[in-house]
């Protein structure tokens, strides 16, 4: 698992992604580093909601793995 990743939640959540330090945004890595997105501006939907809420009680929002290197 490359540096970064996000611990998954037991449903697989986030599924690989890491968290943006910046915008708190699920973002797809590529080359252990988070790949261009646009600034998150809200869950895309009720089910998105429950999962970020649900990871966030969970792993808190001072993960250590969300470091960037660029
Ligand atoms: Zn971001």
């Amino acid at each position: 698992m490359p540096a970064g990743v996000a611990a998954p939640l037991p449903d697989g959540f986030p599924h690989g992604r890491a968290v943006c330090p910046v915008c708190w945004d699920f973002v797809d890595l590529e080359n252990d580093a988070l790949t261009d997105h646009d600034a998150f501006t809200g869950p895309s939907d009720e089910q998105d909601a429950a999962a970020r809420a649900a990871w966030f009680n969970t792993h808190g929002w001072a993960d250590e793995t969300a470091t960037v290197s660029d």
